[in-house]
């Protein structure tokens, strides 16, 4: 019985490869699927943000940025030309050298200039007399000591010949105004006074506004040192230095060293990466900064990136599923194919070893009795030389159906060799065994077989034995062999039992 549980274990083996193979197909599968989806998804996520943010850095924060340098352009540029010629102008510059005598004259001069150039005001600080003249008359006298009319002061040591400079106008009602401050020289080059007018940046204020609201961007001006100057209605709230703020304080450096070409920098903030452009404005002196944060932008592909998972996950668990049920599918139609018999239906050979190992196993461990009946076809060759091999089959295929019929659920019948049947029956001593097989004698021999010509009865006959431990397997099979032999060598169309040491006929020819 050394071949049996070999092949026993063979069996098993070949069952834990195809299990083993099996989950080693679904595990290639979901890498296949999980790669492959993951692979699109991300990608696809990662192309989309790469053309929004290269939309944004590359069109949306330029355009806005030019937009608004050449709207600033159109404010400043002008009244700075103003004040230059102001500045430059003889009857001004002798005015101040002839010792400012007609202050109505010089108001005259700057009531014309505001009207004519539509400023919101027009100065002039004689150096002499430290007078500031503005469109309304002589408005006081500036003052070193006095923090606001500091401006003068600095403007007096400038190097340069004028300065942009934003503060609260006296003159207009203290509203935040940008002022050209001008240097005047005399005719030979020494400082006596300063010119020039003041505006508001309304233009630029609510431009900023504009885009603050439609497109969510942060546009705000700084000066040299990093101080926030000007900004719209939504950073009301944020003074101070852009080196201190969160996030944009790492990219501060960047701005504030960048000189007129537009920069492209980004930071985050909150998680999120916040694209900025800067650029030097030198009519004001300041850094034009604007700034949009990518989440909206980025919201709607992330929500896409989510469908596309979770379908392409729905797909992946559907494509498991069917590929699952298909293998077992074809699992089951394989096993029942290498454990039948294709003619009469009835377990195999290799099958059969399984099961026989099984019960022996079962028999030995609970102390039930276990029998088993071996049927031989009587004369089966001059059945196939009467009827010829097709005929053959058919009566082998109706005694295969009768044997089947003739034992329990829990027994097992299997074809064992070309015309011979093995039935094995569990729980059952060898007088129920022996009943059984004499059962089946009888059928066989009364059953009507569909053969074409009138015949001879065709019979079979059985060889009975019961397991007793611990005799080995072959000794088993022998003794069932030995009975169905003498059964044979008794006249056929028997039944005969083996009782352990003599085999005795169980029945005679009915
Ligand atoms: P007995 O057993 O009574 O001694 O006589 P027998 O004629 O049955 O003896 P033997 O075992 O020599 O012959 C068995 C025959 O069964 C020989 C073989 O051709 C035939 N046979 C075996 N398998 C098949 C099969 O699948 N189909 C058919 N038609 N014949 C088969
Ligand atoms: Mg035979
Ligand atoms: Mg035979």
């Amino acid at each position: 019985m050394k071949a049996v549980s070999q092949l026993m274990s063979q069996a098993i083996g070949n069952a834990m490869k195809m299990l083993s193979e099996r989950s080693r197909l679904l595990g290639w599968l979901s890498v296949i699927l999980v790669v492959g989806f993951l692979t699109t998804s991300i990608a696809g996520y990662v192309v989309s943000r790469n053309s929004i943010r290269a939309g944004i850095a590359t069109q949306a924060l330029p355009l806005t940025a030019d937009n608004i340098y050449s709207e600033i352009q159109r404010d400043i540029l002008h009244p700075v030309v103003i004040s230059s010629l102001m500045s430059q102008d003889t009857f001004l510059r002798e005015w101040i050298l002839d010792g400012e005598r007609d202050p109505s004259q010089i108001v005259r001069y700057l009531n014309e200039i505001k009207k004519k150039y539509g400023t919101v005001s027009s100065f002039l600080v004689s150096e002499r007399s430290l007078n500031y003249y503005y469109a309304g008359g002589t408005l006081k006298t500036v003052r070193s000591d006095e923090p606001r009319d500091e401006w003068y002061f600095r403007v007096r040591d400038m190097k340069t010949p004028y300065e942009t400079n934003v503060d609260y106008d006296m003159a207009n009602r203290n509203t935040m105004t940008v002022f050209i401050n001008y240097r005047v020289l005399d005719f030979q080059g020494n400082f006596i006074g300063a010119t020039g007018v003041g505006l508001t940046l309304d233009a630029v204020s609510s431009l900023i506004d504009s885009y603050q609201e439609k497109f969510h961007r942060r546009i705000y001006f700084v000066d040299p040192q990093g101080t926030i100057v000007l900004a719209g209605k939504s950073m009301k709230d944020v003074h101070g230095s852009i080196r201190d703020l969160p996030g944009i304080g790492t990219v501060a450096g960047q701005i504030l060293s960048h000189g007129k070409e537009p920069s492209s920098l980004e930071y985050h903030r909150s998680g999120n990466m916040v694209l900025v452009n800067s650029r030097f404005i030198p009519e004001l002196g300041w850094h034009l900064v604007v700034e949009q944060n990518e989440r909206e932008d980025i919201q709607a592909i992330k929500q896409v990136f989510w469908i596309n998972l979770t379908v392409s996950s729905a797909v992946s668990l559907l494509v498991l599923a069917i590929t699952l049920f298909a293998v077992n599918r074809y699992q089951r139609r394989l096993e029942s194919l290498a454990t039948t018999d294709a003619l009469t239906g009835l377990l195999n050979r290799q099958a059969f070893e399984t099961s026989f190992q099984n019960m022996i196993a079962e028999a030995k461990r609970t102390g039930r009795p276990f029998s088993a009946i071996l049927l031989d076809i009587d004369l089966f060759k001059q059945i196939n030389d009467n009827f010829g091999h097709l005929e053959g089959d058919k009566v082998l295929h109706s005694i295969a159906q009768l044997v089947s019929a003739s034992t329990r659920e829990s027994d097992v019948a299997a074809r064992w060799g070309g015309e011979e049947f093995l039935v094995m029956l569990r729980d059952c001593p060898l007088e129920e065994a022996i009943n059984v097989a004499e059962k089946l004698r009888q059928e066989v021999s009364s059953h009507r077989f569909p053969l074409k010509r009138p015949h001879e009865p065709i019979t079979v006959s059985l060889g009975i034995a019961q397991y007793i431990p611990p005799e080995s397997d072959a000794d088993f099979f022998a003794r069932i062999d030995n009975a169905m032999y003498q059964a044979k060598e008794n006249g056929r169309n028997l039944a005969v039992a083996s009782r352990t040491q003599s085999s005795t006929p169980a029945s005679n020819e009915a």
